[in-house]
């Protein structure tokens, strides 16, 4: 059932209601057109104007991207340090580059690539050498992969974008604290040179400064708006921040009348597994028996601190599956036909072992774990294929139970479009999970939206020039249940 190709007609519930372009064939990107066979069927529908947004930037995509006449030139503009002249194509672009584990990458592209939407950029992905075994192109008749350096003596800023690393004098934050930047009496800032530079990194991740969080704000935006190549580096999810960013806000509103299904649109727009994977997951799907199930239970389990023991992860994950009623606790209708099954995924197999051992005799469809790694891996791209394969099992379940913290569970909560119960993370400092958290704390907790969360947001209202509480000034913007500082939107 893997291998065979699947459909016969192709309707515009393959296409995810519209979607989806069908401009590409079907053997060359299996996954595109039956991703909705393999998921049911959708309760949110994207709305017209996102979908003419998606058409637009596909356009877009095809006009200035690699290969054109207009990207060569960009290019040698950008390599000689001539930044904009007047005779430009219109076109300008944003490089995401890639670093972190792929959960990271897939919700950063996403933000990168809303992003490149509403500033009318072309998106282009750099690297994580991988990213063409994993993912088939998203748009038609073009690239969305940076091109390789054709010379190692290359002294394009393009070759040296895997160096970034977090530091450079040509991020935003330096910039705006540079005498590049003049900033008027009324507060609005403008390049001191006649020209804007040729480029600029975005530098949103992690603890990332002040002056760099002034992404956030308009005037910025503003500024930025005129620099022909920007340079993204981020692991986060940055979306919540984009809404909170005024020139962005009544765009994303009218593109996303439910502010809840951003990533559940976009994830499913971007991201379409190759052949191989998407070989991998169906094969799996049917061999294991988790297509026979009438509820299949995804279990996430991401232990992100070495030394906890494993007893106290499994022991709250038994705790949240009882108190939620998440699995049945005795054998007693095991055969009937709405036969449960329960996936787990975790780089280890000592919890599979566990659970099986627990709730083999009790549910019909079995327990199964695809992989475990041992530990994560990187540039390495048959571990994730693995890793990708596994996000796909679990957006196909009807319940999920994740590890808080873990970009790999909000993947897959956004794909299935399940509200998932999130086991809270221990703090680093931890040995044991309870250890530092509120001891009435429930082992896990409903999150509040599909949406995954956005880490690090900035507090900051550029209007007010203070910090504000993010979740009180905007209706569709929530706290995290499982990052203290994290919003998303709801
Ligand atoms: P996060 O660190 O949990 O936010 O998720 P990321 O996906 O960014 O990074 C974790 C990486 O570790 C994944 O991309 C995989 O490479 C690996 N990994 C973690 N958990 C699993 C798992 O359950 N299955 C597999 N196959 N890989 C995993």
């Amino acid at each position: 059932q893997g291998s065979e190709p699947l459909l016969k007609n192709i309707t515009a519930e393959h296409l995810l209601d519209g979607l989806l372009t069908a401009n590409f064939s079907y053997p060359s990107c299996r996954s595109r057109y039956e991703f909705a066979v393999h998921h049911k069927s959708s309760p949110h529908k994207p709305s017209p104007y996102l979908i003419a947004k998606l058409r637009k930037q596909e356009a877009l995509q095809q006009r200035c991207g690699p290969g054109t006449a207009a990207h060569k030139k960009a290019v040698r503009r950008l390599d000689s340090g001539e930044g904009v002249v007047d005779d430009d194509d219109g076109c300008r672009y944003l490089v995401y580059i890639s670093y972190r584990g792929l959960g990271n990458r897939m919700l950063a592209i996403t933000s990168a690539f809303l992003y490149a939407v509403l500033t009318d950029r072309v998106l282009l992905v750099d690297g994580g050498k991988d990213a063409d075994a994993l993912f088939c192109e998203p748009f038609p008749g073009t690239t969305w992969l940076l091109p390789r350096a054709t010379s190692w003596f290359s002294r394009s800023p393009l070759t040296r974008l895997q160096g970034y690393e977090g530091g450079s004098t040509e991020t935003l934050g330096n910039m705006l604290q540079s005498d590049a930047v003049t900033v008027s009496a009324d507060g609005n800032v403008s390049w001191s040179a006649a020209r804007p530079p040729p480029y600029l990194y975005l530098h949103l991740s992690g603890v990332y400064g002040f002056h760099d969080k002034l992404f956030f704000c308009g005037a910025q935006q503003r500024l930025l708006g005129e620099v022909p190549w920007l340079f993204m580096w981020t692991d986060n999810y940055i979306v919540p921040g984009l809404f909170l960013t005024p020139p962005f806000r009544g765009e994303l509103e009218a593109m996303f009348p439910e502010k809840d299904a951003v990533f559940y649109h976009l994830g499913r727009y971007l991201f379409h597994p190759t052949n191989p994977v998407w070989n991998a997951i169906t094969t799996y799907y049917h061999s294991s028996g988790l297509a026979g199930a009438g509820k299949r239970v995804g279990v996430q389990i991401r232990v992100f601190q070495k030394k906890q023991p494993p007893q106290v992860v499994l022991g709250q994950l038994v705790s949240c599956v009882r108190d939620e009623k998440l699995l049945p606790e005795t054998s007693a209708g095991k055969g009937t036909s709405s036969s449960v099954a329960v996936l787990v995924t975790s780089l280890s197999s000592w919890y599979h072992e566990r659970i099986r051992d627990e709730y083999g005799g009790r549910v019909a469809g079995g327990v199964h774990q695809p992989s475990h790694e041992g530990r994560q891996r990187w540039r390495d791209a048959a571990h994730d294929m693995r890793a990708l394969s596994e996000m796909y099992l679990l957006s196909m379940c009807h319940v999920l139970v994740t590890s808080g913290y873990s970009t790999f569970g909000y993947v897959a909560q956004g794909l299935a479009g399940l509200r998932p119960w999130v086991m809270p993370r221990a703090p680093m400092w931890a040995a044991d999970w309870r250890e530092g958290l509120d001891p009435r704390e429930p082992p896990c907790r409903r999150a509040v939206s599909v949406e995954p969360c956005f880490h690090s947001p900035s507090y900051y209202d550029c209007a007010a020039g203070r910090d504000v509480e993010l979740d009180k000034v905007t209706p569709y913007i929530s706290r995290c249940v499982d990052v203290k500082y994290g919003i998303k939107l709801v």
